[in-house]
């Protein structure tokens, strides 16, 4: 058996949507299934969710439980990977207590993913809460408390991985080899791996209002399609248009398939043919909208499906997430009495 241990998280700031699903959670579900790991791990970063959302602990608290079960939804599966709330596992809240001995307030400041997050809420205007600039510690305690080898995410994450593995080596470095460094793995495509927003902002985003998310309804999903942002110099059918940034061609390059081009698009072949006779002319915005919405309908209906039957049983979902949550928990408390040992805080040994 190998020693790669892979984890992930979400934040339960709202359901999860199709950037999602194209940036971390497909990876994760291949490689739960290919197997061939020691241990895979799903998170709900709950904690993490308040550095931001500290005034509403009801939408926090709500939206545990669209999180599971859009991940059960993609299939995870409890079998194989093990489900857990980040808050019930309060080892990782030391482990972040004295990593951030490590880091530099500085440095946090420098963090790209933390410095566009912070510039895009309002809410900070008047102040930047501690818990929010240091959230990158605590993913740090989230993935070394697991000794996670493998995190798969969209690129947003790669600053997050970064800072940890430098929390990894200066703490290895002064109190003995302890920790492992982890490596993330984001999709090949780029689209896919910062899927933007269907109002063309470069990043859809649970907190930006410009998602379509696993659990939207088909109507809901036809809707957002219809309103999308597309290129917006393409404004007779005969101009020529944009296809790079413009969100519409983006979803087709990551979700359409050649058998969605043979079932509702037969006189193209693919992607490429698509896109060079929409730069070209002559193709007009309407009739490539109704392709990526039978595309994504098709995509997102299996997932909505499964996502509705869990549904209707939510305390087998919470007793598998508190079975999930205990079996971290020893993991962590594993971790953390390794970590107090190399610091000696071990008095009582
Ligand atoms: P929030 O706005 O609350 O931060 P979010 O939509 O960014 O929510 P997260 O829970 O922060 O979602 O992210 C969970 C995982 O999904 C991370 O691995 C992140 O990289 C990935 N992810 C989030 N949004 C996208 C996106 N638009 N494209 C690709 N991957 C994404
Ligand atoms: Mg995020």
């Amino acid at each position: 058996m190998s020693d790669k241990v892979i984890l992930t998280g979400a934040r339960p700031t709202g359901p999860l949507h199709i950037g999602h699903f194209c940036g971390a959670l497909q990876n994760n579900v291949a490689i739960q299934n290919a197997g061939g790991y020691a241990r895979m791990y799903g998170m709900i970063a709950d904690a993490q969710a308040l550095t931001d959302n500290f005034d509403d602990p009801e939408k926090v608290r709500a939206n545990v439980i669209e999180v599971a079960l859009d991940m059960l939804a993609v299939g995870y599966d409890p079998k194989k990977s093990i489900l857990f709330i980040q808050s019930a596992v309060p080892e990782l809240t030391e482990l972040t207590f004295y990593y951030m001995n490590l880091v530099t307030v500085a440095r946090l400041q420098r963090n790209p993913t933390v410095k566009s997050e912070i510039g895009q809420k309002e809410k900070f205007a008047n102040g930047l809460p501690v818990g929010f600039l240091t959230y990158p510690v605590s993913q740090a305690a989230d993935i070394t408390a697991f000794g996670a080898t493998i995190v798969p995410a969209g690129d947003d994450q790669a600053p997050m991985i970064e800072q940890t593995n430098e929390i990894v080596h200066k703490f290895n470095s002064i109190y003995g080899e302890v920790l492992k460094p982890v490596k993330i793995i984001t999709p090949d495509s780029e689209s896919a791996a910062r899927l933007p927003g269907t109002d063309g902002n470069a990043k859809m985003g649970k907190s930006l209002n410009n998602c379509i998310y696993l659990k939207d309804s088909a109507d809901e999903i036809a809707a957002r399609v219809k309103t999308m942002f597309t290129d917006p110099n393409h404004l007779r059918v005969e101009d020529p248009g944009n296809t790079k940034d413009n969100p519409v061609f983006i979803y087709l390059s990551v979700f359409a398939k050649p058998e969605h081009f043979a079932a509702f698009l037969p006189e193209y072949k693919d992607y490429a043919e698509l896109a060079a006779h929409y730069e070209r002319g002559g193709l007009g915005d309407v009739k490539v909208k109704k392709f990526l919405n039978a595309v994504l309908q098709e995509t997102l209906k299996p997932i909505r499906e499964k996502r509705e039957a869990l549904a209707r049983d939510i305390p087998s979902v919470m007793e598998m997430l508190r079975v999930g949550t205990e079996k971290a928990r020893a993991v962590a408390a594993e971790t953390l009495s390794a970590v107090k040992h190399a610091m000696k805080l071990n008095y009582f040994d």
